[in-house]
């Protein structure tokens, strides 16, 4: 199976470049209450049981359930039994407080889309990283656009509208994923096309892939605790 290029257009930063410049910090209203699904929202986690998950692993979905949320638990994460393409998703977190390491070490976990295209979640409330590697980065790949983060333990919102990438019958790409992600309603990527699968370390490619694939919460071995996730899925919207 080839790998595809996105195109010819080549970033300008190395992956993980410290250099990079990070995002201007912008202080987000104060967290509230979880945002009620819409009426035809598929409703992936309300507080209280994890039936709509697997583990990564293919065992039984063993993250804790607490009161209205769900915490990571090292040695798996989360994958839905359900298969999407495009998606408008809602998700809530909350980074571990008190705080505990630094870098990419605070707080990571992830969003998934389609299993491969990975909004990240990280602690980055004074919390220097690479760049393309701090929350709501498209990791590898894009820096948000500001940092909206929130302090930890407080919940967090990730609105995500994403557009599956088209692949053509001999592999190649006909048209990248578009990933438009709100933070805190703070708008932080605007249709931003997918360089490929995101990926630790070096240079996204695409591998083409099925048209529908779960979504999956990442276990990095930290306790982010996840609450209220839905989504709306868009296939028969596209623009
Ligand atoms: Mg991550």
């Amino acid at each position: 199976m080839a790998f595809q290029d996105a195109g010819a257009q080549q970033p300008q930063w190395p992956v993980h470049s410290m250099d990079r410049p990070r995002p201007p910090v912008v202080t987000p209203a104060p967290a509230r209450a979880p945002v009620p699904p819409p009426s035809d929202a598929i409703v992936l986690f309300n507080g209280r049981d994890l039936s709509e998950w697997v583990g990564s692993d293919g065992q039984p979905a063993r993250w804790q359930v607490h009161e209205g949320y769900v915490q990571v638990v090292p040695g798996a994460g989360l994958v839905t039994r359900r298969s999407f393409g495009d998606v408008q998703l809602h998700v809530e977190w909350a980074a571990p407080n008190p705080p505990r390491g630094e870098g990419q070490g605070r707080g990571n976990s992830g969003v998934f889309l389609m299993q491969f295209y990975e909004v990240q979640v990280l602690d980055s409330y004074d919390n220097v990283t690479y760049a393309d590697g701090q929350a709501a980065a498209l990791y590898g790949q894009f820096p948000p656009l500001v940092n909206a983060s929130r302090a930890p333990g407080e919940w967090q919102t990730y609105d995500i509208t994403f557009r599956r990438p088209r692949f053509r019958a001999d592999g190649s790409v006909e048209s990248p994923a578009r990933v438009t992600v709100i933070h805190n309603g703070v708008l932080v990527h605007d249709a931003v096309e997918l360089q490929g699968r995101t990926a630790h370390n070096r240079r996204a490619q695409y591998a083409p892939h099925e048209d529908r694939r779960p979504l999956s919460l990442q276990d990095h071995g930290d306790p982010v605790r996840f609450r209220n996730i839905w989504v709306r899925g868009l296939e028969d919207s596209r623009p």
